[in-house]
């Protein structure tokens, strides 16, 4: 099945981008993901293709129009009735591995780029529209996050990544950040690596890495570690509840 890519754009020259080099690229020359770009100016009612208009109350900056956006999405949704559509906006929740593997698993994406200020807020009342931030971050437009949500949709798709494996260890898949890695040459700068990585017991460099996954997830993202704990002190007293019964 192709992973169908929709992309809403006042800059559709923007795409591929960097989809259009190395894996994302190659993924799509086999068929395994398709792209199509819709300009949102195509559904400006007036001649002068009008997108945006000023802020009701005043203030800086541009929104865009929601009869014009939704004109485009009812354009995209006809051609893909069962993609979800996906608006880019710093308002929205944030993008996790776990919904992008959701999506990865499903049809495709229609995914609405905003620009300016954004979006007139009626759009997400008018039409079904999952809104999505790529961080605590201002962009300035969509676009890039865009590329990011198909990008780490597409590595997963089924036989674009070579090692079967290599997608199931990365960071976020167990909720823990990765373990570190290390390479030749085995001494740098005076640096060594770790000697349980050289020592060759397989089960003991297993332990390492998990502990190592632990301790970095614990310092570095203290979020992710209490909602990781979290759901383990519930997973086990729900164990401990069946076995009551
Ligand atoms: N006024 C808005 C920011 C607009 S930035 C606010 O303060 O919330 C212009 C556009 O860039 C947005 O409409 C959105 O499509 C995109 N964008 C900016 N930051 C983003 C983020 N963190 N995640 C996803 N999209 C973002």
């Amino acid at each position: 099945m192709t992973f169908a890519a929709t992309i809403l754009t006042l800059y559709p020259e923007m795409f591929p981008g960097p989809l259009g080099v190395s894996l994302a690229s190659r993924a799509r020359d086999e068929g395994k993901w398709s792209l199509d770009t819709v300009q949102i100016r195509d559904f400006a009612a007036d001649k002068h293709r009008t997108v945006d208009d000023t802020p009701a109350g005043g203030g800086a900056g541009m929104v865009l129009r929601a009869d014009v956006l939704a004109a485009a999405i009812d354009h995209a949704r006809a051609a893909h009735p069962d993609c979800p559509v996906m608006a880019m906006t710093p308002r929205g929740r944030p993008l996790t591995q776990a919904r992008v593997r959701e999506l990865a698993a499903g049809p495709g994406v229609i995914v609405l780029c905003g620009r300016f200020e954004g979006f007139d807020e009626r759009i997400f009342a008018g039409r079904a529209v999952e809104e999505v931030s790529v961080g605590d971050i201002v962009l300035s437009g969509g676009e890039p996050a865009a590329i990011m949500l198909l990008d780490a949709c597409i590595r997963l798709l089924p036989g674009v990544m070579g090692a079967a494996s290599s997608g199931a260890e990365e960071s976020f898949e167990n909720g823990l950040l990765e373990y570190p890695h290390y390479t030749r040459p085995q001494e740098w700068e005076g640096r060594t690596i770790p000697e349980v990585l050289r020592s060759g017991d397989h089960a003991k460099i297993a332990a390492w890495r998990e502990r190592q996954s632990e301790i970095d997830t614990r310092l570095r993202r203290p979020d992710l570690w209490e909602r990781h704990e979290g759901a383990r002190v519930q997973s086990a007293s729900g164990a401990q509840a069946k076995k009551k019964d």
